[in-house]
């Protein structure tokens, strides 16, 4: 049976919901329905924390239903298969039909298996974003002594530290092919304070390792590295990223990016005006210089939405590139990055200059939850704008670094950050005359002066 919709929104995770909340605000008039095809929508990024921290899949999940219901949005459980576009409907797999007048592609992303031998054997998972794969994950944790985690980038960190969480007594190996985990998103300084926050748990890392293949009799027993190293294995958790969910939009002739993602303009339309993607599913431009970027964040999804949901029926915002910004705590201390690491900006040709601001957050530092923080800032030297920004420590870390992309989004200068007029307060902040983000940027100004 057809039923017609002004817009059709195709997935209700951070993407899809978020289109469809920014859509109803602006077009109150219209009908809006999301098709998802998990019945409960986990919280992507809380995913880790379900196996330690939260204990329980069931109580990590986007309240899709109530969003939905409160916002007169229609929601129905069931998945796309097919985009019809000279029908201008979306067939479901349960035979129903929907017609759209625009349609949201927010069908997001997959995890990457690897093209090694031994990913299908037993006891090996990838992490889903689905409640009742990750409680079976959950069951496999607690009947396992040796866990390999495969990728030490945020996920696979996380996932170490919840699983560590979670059962004292188990060996835990990270193989990370890099120099060290974490090196995509932070410089080497930072990444090394982060393998520090993993061994001091206990967590093996065995970094610049790459796997061969996983091998066992029915169930995965070893991880073969290329070094010719065995590592045992009761379990092997793929934490290696994920790709682009085409498929649909590749089927319906769709045009796709040179990440595999699908192709959007910075309206974020697709080369089919009628239909917008958004979210982990879209082809990305880096902010600093327009070329095709990888990064897949929620942030970034969210973002992505808000400028699809309300550009549906007139083009009013502007994607202007991601910047990337990101956190992750491992140790009860906060890794925060904003734009580009200090490597990252030389790789893209950028001469930087570079200052550090590092003290205790509260002032006196006696106060009652003091901590250390370490704030980097990259500055681009030819117009000395912010480019990107690390922090390291407090946990109060994991919103300045927010402030800090904002600064990026706006090009604020070095000399803007020194003299902007901070709120500090001896219970919340560290002191006006130790401010970490104003010292890091004086610093880069004395190398500038
Ligand atoms: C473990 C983990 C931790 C993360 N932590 C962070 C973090 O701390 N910060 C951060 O910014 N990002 C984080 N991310 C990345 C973030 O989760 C993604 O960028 C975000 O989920 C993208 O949202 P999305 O809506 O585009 O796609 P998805 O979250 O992939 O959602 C797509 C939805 O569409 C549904 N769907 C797919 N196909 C169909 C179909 N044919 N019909 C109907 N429905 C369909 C899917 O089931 C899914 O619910 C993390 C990711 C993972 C896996």
């Amino acid at each position: 049976m057809l039923k017609n919709y002004d817009i059709v929104i195709i997935g209700a995770s951070a993407a899809g919901i978020t289109a469809g909340l920014t859509a109803r605000k602006y077009y109150p008039q219209k009908s809006i329905i999301c098709i998802t095809d998990v019945s409960k929508v986990p919280i992507p990024c809380g995913i880790p924390y379900v196996f330690g921290t939260i204990g329980d899949a069931m109580k990590n999940l986007i309240p899709v239903e109530n969003m939905c219901k409160a916002n007169n949005i229609d929601l129905v459980n069931d998945k796309v298969i097919k985009i019809n576009r000279e029908f201008k409907l979306v067939l479901l797999e349960s035979n129903e039909s929907y017609g759209y007048q625009k349609l949201v592609i927010a069908n997001g992303s997959n995890p990457i298996i690897p093209t090694i031998e031994g990913t299908s054997l037993e006891n090996v998972f990838m992490i889903r974003k689905d409640p009742s794969y990750l409680t079976t994950m959950m069951k496999q944790i607690d009947e396992s002594k040796k866990i390999v985690i495969i990728g030490g980038g945020f996920i696979g960190a996380e996932m170490a530290e919840e699983c560590r969480k979670r059962r004292l007594e188990i060996e835990i190996t990270i193989i990370e092919m890099q120099q060290h985990c974490l090196q995509l998103v932070y410089d080497e300084e930072f990444t090394i304070l982060a393998e520090k926050a993993l061994i001091d748990q206990k967590i093996n890392l065995l970094t610049q390792e790459k796997v061969k293949k996983l091998v066992g009799h029915k169930a995965v027993e070893q991880v073969i590295l290329e070094s010719g190293k065995i590592v045992e294995a009761d379990m092997v958790l793929l934490c290696i990223g994920c790709s682009a969910n085409i498929s649909l939009a590749q089927e319906a002739g769709l045009r796709i990016g040179p990440t595999r993602g699908i192709l959007v303009d910075s309206y974020m339309r697709t080369s089919d005006t009628d239909i917008f993607a958004c979210g982990d599913v879209c082809e990305k431009v880096s902010f600093f210089d327009q070329k095709p970027s990888n990064l897949k964040l929620a942030s970034i999804a969210t973002a992505e939405a808000r400028i699809a949901g309300r550009n549906l029926f007139e083009n009013k915002r502007k994607m202007e590139g991601v910047i990337g910004c990101f956190s992750t705590a491992l140790g009860g201390l906060a890794f925060c990055a904003a734009g580009l690491t200090e490597s990252q900006a030389t790789a893209k040709g950028f001469e930087v200059v570079c200052g550090v601001g590092e003290s205790v957050n509260r002032h006196p530092g006696l106060m009652p939850g003091a901590g250390n923080m370490k704030v980097k800032l990259i500055f681009n030297k030819k117009d000395t704008a912010l480019i990107g920004a690390e922090i390291f420590g407090a946990i109060s870390g994991g919103e300045l670094i927010n402030a800090l992309s904002v600064c990026i989004s706006q090009k604020i200068t070095a000399e803007n950050l020194v003299t902007f007029q901070a709120a500090t307060h001896p219970a919340l902040t560290a002191s006006p005359i130790a401010y970490q983000l104003v010292n890091a940027a004086e610093m880069a100004c004395v190398k500038l002066n």
